[in-house]
């Protein structure tokens, strides 16, 4: 049996070493809240928004894609309310100067140790709560004035109903329907932290799925289940993933009910993906600030309204992490210490590694061809150098499901091995059959194993 060993510390530990994520700008001493994907956490990223993008683009017939621009018309912020509303509470710390969230300060700690916020230690002299805008401010153009200020956007959502119109109007789209989009967000969080959890800079993946005002309930409740059931089908234990509804004072503005799919990080539960209905807040605020018309027009029956929006908002470095966090597991092998990312094959940043067990007798040779086969198909990578059992463990720890092993027998009858990373089965495969032998593997249902025992 295997059990829960991963700490947040350990997930870090393990980008660094393998190149997944590395802190942002270190060589200057680093940058607060900034992180940089390397080549692993780049694959495993791309895999993680290209799963997003298959089961709306792929898997249906009712949603379309947008790629929107990050700075977009000032205006857009004051309808959307971010302007006036878009803020956090925030409290300096008059003996250790440090600032908080007033309403997150149980996860505070003062500048002075041992002491902690909340309290009215004599260390902690905090100043009243003020509330603090965490849009980024920019300027456009080589004149900085009033006339110039721009923001990189906080969420990107907005942009999609910018273009709302643009898809009735040449894409012929009727609700229900969704726009969806992945790109970046900024925020200029007052406590960043917590590795990629919440940083200031991060991707977003948001959908906004526009229905007929009566149907707003039935289809909250239908994104409800299918994001819940994307991360479970993608691996996620679902005893470590739940539905939290948003009680009526939590509730933003804009939205009559919201709920957050929350997944269990080792810091605690915490908000993976928030699904909300929005109503028709964000189209008749833009149809006001604009002055441009934004309703649908039924052009048989005449009936217009504007649609209601259901918004699965999700992110994809949130869900990176969890990913990472809910594979991360140890064991023994042989009384050696493994330590292996269990995740799902098609997550895996890289699906097979081709290794030739000695550096001779042909086997080097034979494994690169092997691997320029595969590399037609799936991301695979070669890898020559020292024992094998090492290199089984390197590929364990950044998951890659199989190991191709090409030994002597492999010369004689062209054979090579196929090692799982779970259950350690190696198996003997023709080589002409290896390339459609994984990929049944990859196209197979999965689950993860730290579900058995
Ligand atoms: P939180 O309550 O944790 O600040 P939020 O409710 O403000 O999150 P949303 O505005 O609903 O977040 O954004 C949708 C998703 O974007 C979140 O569920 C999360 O996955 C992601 N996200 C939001 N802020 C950050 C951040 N600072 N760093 C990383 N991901 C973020």
């Amino acid at each position: 049996m295997t059990t829960d060993v991963v700490t947040m510390d350990k997930i870090v530990s393990l980008c660094k070493r393998r190149g997944f994520i590395f802190p942002s700008s270190e060589i200057y001493g680093g940058i607060g809240s900034s992180y940089d994907y390397g080549h692993y956490g780049v694959l495993l990223k791309n895999n993680v928004k290209n799963q997003w993008w298959k089961s709306l683009l792929q898997e249906r017939d009712d949603v379309v894609a947008l790629d929107s621009a990050i700075i977009q018309h000032p205006r857009t912020w004051e309808a959307s309310g971010h302007l006036a509303g878009f803020t956090d509470p925030l409290v300096d710390c008059r003996t250790c100067k440090l600032r908080f969230r007033a309403d997150k300060l149980e996860d505070a700690q003062c500048g002075r140790k041992p002491s902690k916020h909340p309290g009215e230690t004599p260390e902690c002299d905090l100043t009243e709560a003020r509330e603090f805008n965490l849009m980024f401010e920019t300027t456009v153009g080589p004149v900085k004035s009033d006339g110039s200020i721009a923001y990189l956007r906080p969420e990107t959502a907005q942009g999609i109903f910018l273009n709302f119109k643009h898809y009735l109007q040449f894409s012929r789209k009727r609700p229900p329907f969704g726009i969806a989009q992945i790109g970046k967000s900024f925020r200029n969080e007052i406590t960043p932290g917590n590795f990629t959890f919440r940083m200031r800079e991060f991707e977003q993946m948001e959908m906004e799925f526009f229905v007929p005002p009566d149907d707003a309930q039935r289809w909250f409740e239908h994104w409800l289940s299918e994001r819940f059931d994307w991360y479970t089908k993608l691996g996620i234990r679902p005893d470590h993933l739940r539905l939290r509804a948003h009680d009526q004072d939590e509730l933003s503005h804009y939205s009559s009910a919201t709920s957050d799919v929350e997944y269990l990080y080792p810091i605690g539960w915490q908000e993976l993906e928030g699904i909300a209905n929005r109503g028709d807040f964000d189209l008749t605020q833009h149809q006001t600030f604009s002055g441009q018309k934004l309703e649908y027009v039924d052009t048989v029956t005449g009936e217009r309204y504007l649609p209601h929006v259901i918004e699965p908002a999700a992110g994809a470095d949130r869900a990176t992490l969890a990913f990472l966090i809910d594979s991360y597991d140890e064991d023994e092998i042989d009384g050696e210490p493994r330590t292996v990312l269990r995740l799902h094959p098609q997550l895996a940043p890289v699906k097979a590694a081709v290794l030739p067990l000695v550096r001779k007798d042909g086997q080097p040779e034979l494994a690169r061809e092997i691997e320029l086969d595969l590399r037609e198909r799936m991301q695979v990578e070669y890898d020559p150098g020292g024992a094998i059992g090492r290199r089984y463990r390197r590929q364990d720890e950044i998951g890659t499901p199989w190991a191709v092993t090409v030994d002597h027998q492999s010369l004689e009858d062209r054979t090579v091995t196929v090692r799982d990373r779970d259950s350690l089965a190696q198996v003997r495969v023709p080589i002409g059959e290896l390339g459609e032998e994984l990929e049944r593997r990859l196209r197979s249902p999965w689950r993860s194993p730290k579900l058995e025992g």
